[in-house]
Formats: C-alpha cells, structure tokens, sequence
C-alpha cells in the first residue's frame, strides 16, 4: 500500500487487521511525512524511538490476535498533554525542560487501546489563543493557501498543530483540547473534523489546566467516523479527576447510521451575526437544506443570552487561569529566573514569571487576577458565573423543548493570515470564539465538520451542539451532514 500516512483511522485499522500493512509501515509513513514538513512547524517534540517500539508492539498484539481498538495506529499528542518522560511544556517557555513523572489519563487510555504517539504537537501557550500564534516555539502553519496567494494562513488555535498535523497527514489523528473553541475552530479552518465531548467526558487529571470549569479533551480526525473510534478510546470515568462523569461509554463507532429521520435541529437565530461573510451564511443555509432533506426537522429556535457569551468567557476563563498558573514560580517546575546578588523570593517569582510567560499569557493572568480581586469579585466574576448560567438554561431550554442538535456554523470566517490580527488588538482575535465558547459554558458536547471551500479556495466547518452525554446521536448527525456535503478536499503539496 502507498501513501499509508494519508489513511484514516479507520482504513488504516482494517488493514492492519487484514494483515495488508504492518504498524510499522504506517508509523514509518508518518515519521518520513513529520521529516518531510518542518515548515508546518506542527510536531514541536518529536518521538521516533517511542513509535517505533509502541508499533513493533502493536504488529506482536495484531499477529498474535489480541488487539485493542486502536491498535497500530500512529497519532500525535497536543502538548498540553503530559507524557511520561517527554517535553511537555503547553507550549510555554516557563515549562522549558519539564518531563512529568506522569501520563495524562487520556493519553494513557490512547497508549492502552493499542495507539502509537509519533510526538508532541504545536499550540497556543498554555492554550490561549485562536492562532497558535502565542506558542514559544513559533507558530504552527496551515498547510491550506488561498488559491491565489502563497501568504502563510493560520492553522488556527489553540489546536494548530494538531489541527495542521492532521490536515498534512502527518499523523491519522491527533488529540486536542477546547476550553473555548480550541478544538473546534481550528479543524475548520484546516478541513478536518473536531469534538469536544461534554464536560466531564474525558478525564482532565495530566492535562496542563487552563480554566478547569471549561477544559475538555477530544479527537481531531480525518472524518467523523474516526472521531467516534477515537472519543471512545479516551472517554470513561477516572476517580483522578473528580468532575470526570462515572458513566458508560457507548461504541460511538456503531452509532453512525446515517439515520437522522424524525430529528430536530435547532437553527438559533442569535448566531445570524452582523459582519458575518455570505459564503458562510449561504454554507449554513446549505447545511441546513442537507440536514432537511435526511430526513430531519428544522426548527428556528433563540439562545438569548448568545451576545453574552464571549465577554462572560473572557471574565472566568482567565479567571480560572490566573489560578491555575500561580504553581509556575520558578520552584517546581521548568524555568527559573536568574537572580541578582540580593534578590529574594519575591523577586524571583516575578523574574521567573516575567521571563517564562508570553505576553497573552501575561495578559490573561492579570485580567484574572483582577476580575478575583476582592473590590471587584462581584461584579466581575461572581456576575459572569450567574451569567453563564442563562447561557446553559438557553440551551437546557431549547432540548428540553424537543430539539436533539443545533447547527451553527464553526467560525465567523475562513483561516486568516498569520500575523493579520494585530496583537494590539487582542479583542479582535476574541471574537473568533463567537460561535464555540456557548458550548464549554453549557459543557455541552460540539463538534466541527468540514463542509465546504470559500471562494479563496479556503475550508469553512459548520458545527453541530448535542445535548449532554449523547456524543453518539451527535456524531450520527455529523455522519449524516458529512455525506451530505462530500467535503473531500486537500489542501496542495507545497511544503
Ligand atoms: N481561543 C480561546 C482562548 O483564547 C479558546 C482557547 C481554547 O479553547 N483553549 O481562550
């Protein structure tokens, strides 16, 4: 077989299982296709030694008959992920040189149903941002162009790498987290499928924390099929994590018939946005029409506190944050400052966070800290928590009603040029987030399908919200959109 790196998930599984390829053969596809695309700058640590001894192990389980689900097949790990014994630094100068002692759960299961990890992929520092431009090793590339300028585009983030990595076929799959959007958007902007499960799903115990009350981990793949294969293997109840849900978790994979007569779908008037580009306005109506004529019922339905949505997420996100990164001091982990003849612990925290911080990170911790501040803690967080409360009894409201999913679409706009949105302008990168952050403030489950090209030549995802806990009936729907919309797509070899 040829091209084994361009496999899905699936493919790859069922030939390995027919004995048509070996893991190794695929994993050394992946490891030459990484080799072969620094200019990406998708994989940041790279892991050929560890692949290669996980693949010729999984080739023993596959010969002798004795497979887990994911057996063989190689796949990449955002770094926000801790890997034992591997760089793990959420893309952050302040963990230069950390190796957890620990894997994270969900990595661990990944490893446990058999999985290969090529290495570690790109991001946002400790996952903030929409572009992968805030990460210390430079910023991943989407291997997407427009048709008619050779101008870098923006894998978008927190997820690029992983997002890149997939799109490039780097890797079958990769993991990814969304606290805001993270996996979601950009598996837009790069024409692959992304979900975020609902909150609770996967376990969060090893996962570098950004804002705990919104963090979730998920697949991002080449359709939705291997979105299923690959939530099943990193969902279930880890007593580690304790907001991690004890409950079963389905064989997403046999859910996917396509079947989606007598469902509701919600179309919420609220994501109508002022600004927003036609192309992504006609590609919602054709999604919808897709969905109509499977069979499903269409139902124009209001969140009214949409227009909430991003100002409360920019209050507790950063919140959570500046909370959650107060443990980088310079004493336990990674970077530490050097210290003049007479400083002090005081000055060596601020040296140390000074130096080891990016500026949004920077940005984000003092916003945090202020909107916590006892003057201003009423007004500002415990205000966006009652908030986020509507936000989720629109959602509660409209299922309790009848509907089984929503369809909005995934992004306000196309992948847009690296260094386009100005860093002087932070609220303008915000406002990517328009359409994903509602759903990790309900917790809901949400997930990306590539549903067709701008006129740049561009990709463009429409998203799908699904009641708590029913991913299955979720990525169903998403089955039935992405047959509808044959998004096929590849970008062009130029890397
Ligand atoms: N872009 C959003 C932010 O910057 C979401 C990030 C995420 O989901 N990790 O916070």
């Amino acid at each position: 077989m040829s091209d084994l790196n361009t496999l899905t998930l699936a493919q790859a599984r069922d030939a390995l299982r027919k004995g048509e390829t070996t893991s190794v053969a695929l994993t050394e596809a992946c490891l030459a296709a990484i080799e072969g695309a620094g200019a990406l700058n998708a994989f940041v640590h790279k892991t050929p030694e560890i692949a290669l001894e996980r693949a010729h192990a999984a080739d023993v389980r596959l010969q002798s008959g004795d497979a887990p689900k994911m057996c063989g097949l190689p796949i990449g790990i955002k770094d926000l992920f801790c890997t034992k014994g591997v760089p793990s630094q959420a893309a952050s100068r302040i963990l230069e040189g950390f190796k957890p002692e620990y894997e994270s759960t969900v990595s661990q299961q990944l490893a446990d149903a058999g999985a290969v990890m090529l290495g570690k992929l790109n991001m946002d520092e400790f996952a903030m941002g929409s572009s992968n431009e805030t990460s210390c090793y430079g910023n991943a590339v989407n291997p997407w162009r427009r048709g008619n300028d050779d101008a870098a585009l923006t894998p978008g983030g927190s997820s690029g790498g992983s997002a890149a990595a997939v799109a490039a076929d780097l890797c079958l799959a990769a993991t990814g987290t969304d606290t805001g959007g993270s996996i979601r958007q950009p598996a837009a902007f790069v024409g692959i499928t992304g979900i975020k499960p609902t909150y609770g799903r996967c376990s969060r115990w090893g996962i570098v924390a950004f804002a705990s009350s919104l963090d979730q981990a998920g697949p991002m793949t080449k359709d939705v099929r291997d979105a299923a294969i690959m939530l099943e293997a990193m969902c279930g109840h880890d007593p580690k994590d304790s907001t991690s849900a004890d409950l079963a978790v389905p064989d997403f994979e046999a859910m996917l018939t396509g079947d989606i007569r007598g469902k509701v779908i919600g179309i919420p008037r609220e994501y109508r946005m002022d600004g927003m580009p036609e192309e992504i306005e006609a590609l919602w109506q054709q999604g919808t029409e897709m969905l109509r004529a499977a069979g499903a019922e269409i139902r124009d339905i209001s969140l009214p506190h949409t227009k909430y949505a991003l100002p409360t997420y920019y209050v507790i996100a950063p919140a959570e944050a500046s909370s959650n990164l107060a443990r980088y001091d310079g004493v336990r982990y990674g970077h530490r400052a050097k210290l003049a003849q007479g400083d002090g612990i005081t000055e060596m925290y601020e040296k140390t966070r000074a130096e080891g911080f990016g500026h949004e990170v920077q940005r984000r911790v003092m916003v945090g800290t202020y909107v916590l501040s006892a003057g201003f803690y009423d007004a500002y967080y415990n205000r966006a928590r009652k908030v986020r409360s509507l936000i989720k009894k629109d959602f509660e409201d409209v299922f309790a009603a009848g509907v089984d999913a929503i369809l909005t679409p995934a992004t306000p706009s196309a992948a847009f040029g690296l260094g386009e949105m100005a860093e002087a302008d932070p609220v303008q990168m915000y406002l990517n987030d328009v359409f994903t952050v509602t759903v990790n403030l309900a917790g809901l489950p949400g997930v990306s399908v590539p549903a067709g090209l701008d006129k740049q030549g561009l990709p463009l995802g429409l998203q799908l919200i699904g009641r708590p806990w029913e991913e299955g009936d979720l990525l169903n729907t998403a089955y039935a959109l992405e047959q509808a919309a044959g998004f096929v797509a590849k970008p062009g070899k130029w890397w």
